[in-house]
């Protein structure tokens, strides 16, 4: 049946995704408060602030507190630089190779030296040291760390840091093995500054906070920090909407067959916009009105039962305080991080307090 257009009312097709800042502060507040006042809280901002826009978070964060930073490659630090400053420090999770020396004399990125061959090739002022204490993704275990023992004393890294591979677990063995073999892997070193938890391993508790943590997904108002503020709403606007009869089917394979006669609105947006095809169950909201999503989520075009909307608005909402990240994470059968980096580049992006 053929529906009517809203081209009349002028509206945009661009999505709007709102990056609360205030809210991304005031998490970073919250898990700095969790640990003690000794322990630096550093700040994740890798993968362009898991999404989020590197450029705006990190000017933010430096207001709020922030004076370390952790980036995930040598060119994210580059552009991260611009935008906060000299005065903060920004340390890249992935080391050193030979085409970061540019980043590391003219930006000031620190590399967290991950290898022994990184050890020996870098020249640089300034380092961290990553070790492996039990992830067995990167980072010295400890034969390769011992035998550049001497090599990174001499070069006085700033900072020796390891990494969690079960912090959301609070019961999981693995956190106690690695909490342990990291204290005993880093026992010669009692000068250097030592950090081992990302989100998760600040809420297990002081024993792994030593004395920076550095927390991502927790600022951004995911899991596992469930007390966080959520940071993002993304309204998709509607572009048509169709009267259906009772027994007509809708999208892609005809998946979804109306059982009465029914109203269904199509919002732009789908699945080239991060918005997984494999969600099943999810709603667009009109204000505090959840309207199921129906049918197959397409590349560029979502279709929405709204049959029970006294009017039907301009847009419907996917992100809100009623459906989170880790609400549609878990519709698709992933995790909220994966629901942030996946937030597509066709969204118009607005700030909240960005002074
Ligand atoms: C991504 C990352 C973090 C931040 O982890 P969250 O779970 O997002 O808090 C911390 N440390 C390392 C080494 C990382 O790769």
């Amino acid at each position: 049946m053929q529906g009517e257009t809203q081209l009349e009312q002028g509206l945009t097709m661009q999505a709007r995704l709102t990056i609360d800042l205030n809210a991304i502060c005031d998490n970073w507040r919250a898990l700095d408060a969790l640990s003690g006042s000794a322990v630096e809280t550093a700040a994740v901002i890798k993968a362009d602030a898991y999404g989020l826009g590197a450029g705006k978070v990190g000017p933010a964060l430096v207001n709020a507190g922030v004076s370390t930073f952790f980036v995930a490659q040598a060119e994210e630090g580059v552009a991260l630089r611009a935008a906060i400053g000299n005065s903060p420090r920004i340390f890249n999770f992935s080391g050193y190779m030979k085409g970061d020396d540019q980043a590391v004399k003219e930006y000031g990125i620190i590399p967290v030296l991950n290898s022994a061959e990184q050890v020996r090739a870098y020249r640089g002022a300034r380092c961290g040291i990553q070790l492996d204490s039990g992830m067995n993704r990167l980072g010295m275990e400890l034969p390769e760390f011992a035998s550049v023992a001497l090599d990174i004393a001499a070069k006085r890294p700033e900072l020796v840091m390891s990494h969690l591979a079960c912090a959301d677990e609070p019961y999981h063995p693995m956190n106690a093995a690695q909490l342990l073999a990291f204290t005993t892997m880093t026992a010669a070193m009692p000068a250097t500054p030592k950090a081992l938890s990302a989100t998760g391993g600040i809420l297990l508790g002081s024993p792994y906070h030593f004395d920076m943590t550095r927390p991502g997904i927790g600022l951004y108002g995911g899991a596992p920090f469930s007390d966080a503020r959520p940071v993002v709403t993304l309204d998709l606007p509607v572009i048509q909407t169709r009267d259906l009869l009772a027994g007509e089917a809708v999208g892609y394979g005809a998946s979804w067959v109306a059982t009465r006669p029914s109203r269904i609105a199509t919002v732009s947006s789908g699945y080239a916009d991060g918005i997984l095809r494999a969600a099943k169950g999810i709603n667009l909201y009109a204000g505090e009105t959840p309207c199921p999503v129906v049918g197959r989520i397409s590349m560029d075009l979502i279709t929405v039962d709204v049959t029970d909307l006294p009017e039907i608005p301009p847009h419907l909402t996917l992100l809100n305080t009623l459906q989170t990240v880790d609400t549609l994470a878990t519709a698709a059968g992933t995790i909220g991080y994966e629901i942030l980096t996946s937030l597509g580049s066709r969204y118009k992006r607005v700030y909240i307090g960005e002074s």
